[in-house]
């Protein structure tokens, strides 16, 4: 992969685009397992972003991630806007100075990504939260020159293996048993966005 600044200046108005068409669906899935306002949140943050970043120059990938981070940081309420915005603002730091992202960068910004998640969420793999999407990615990446294609059915078959864990973190967890048979919200607005990366990729 090599993607541009602008490449990712598209990524982040392409996954607003998905988040704003799903937004009643990722809401509908907090209800069983939550308090139904993911799909609320999250395209209240990523409205704000695009805004953010639609009319600003960006030189280097990490500058335009940072404002993203922090954006989603000021700007979402709940778990999600916090655990979004530190894993955005770690791979912010990776990229710091970049002007394009290779396969290497990605993992690399990807890792520091999850570090982040998992520092601050507490959850790990197995738990039914966004980080069931973002360590299979980072897995698949590690191993594998990353294709589009490969990308986004890596990214749908964690979101999907959510339905059948038993919630460990998050509002979730509070339900138990009875949060199992259900998809995890934050999974599955974290397979949209790398959705719309692939989707970036193929340009
Ligand atoms: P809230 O639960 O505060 O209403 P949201 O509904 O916006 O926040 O986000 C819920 C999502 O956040 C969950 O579906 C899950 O993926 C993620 N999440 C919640 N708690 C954690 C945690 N401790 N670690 C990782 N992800 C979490
Ligand atoms: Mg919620
Ligand atoms: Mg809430």
């Amino acid at each position: 992969m090599d993607l541009s600044v602008q490449d990712l200046k598209r990524w982040l108005h392409l996954s607003n685009q998905k988040i704003q068409e799903n937004k009643a669906f990722l809401s509908e899935l907090d209800q069983p397992i939550g308090d139904g306002d993911h799909g609320h949140n999250m395209a209240r943050g990523f409205q704000e972003v695009a805004e953010k970043i639609e009319s600003k120059g960006y030189e280097e990938t990490g500058a335009l991630m940072k404002d993203a981070a922090m954006t989603l940081i000021s700007k979402v309420g709940g778990a999600a806007g916090p655990l979004y915005g530190t894993a955005f603002l770690k791979a912010a730091d990776e990229w710091k100075g970049e002007t394009s992202l290779t396969d290497d960068a990605f993992v690399r910004g990807l890792e520091a990504a999850v570090e982040g998640l998992r520092t601050r969420g507490k959850a790990d793999r197995g738990g039914k939260t966004l980080l069931d999407v973002w360590l299979p990615v980072l897995d698949y990446g590690k191993e594998n020159k990353i294709e589009p294609d490969d990308l986004k059915q890596v990214a749908i078959e964690g979101m999907q293996r959510t339905n059948g864990m038993q919630a460990k973190k998050g509002r979730a967890a509070y339900f138990r048993e009875q949060s199992t048979a259900h998809i995890d919200p934050g999974a599955y607005s974290s397979y949209l966005l790398f959705e719309a990366w692939s989707e970036s990729m193929n340009k």
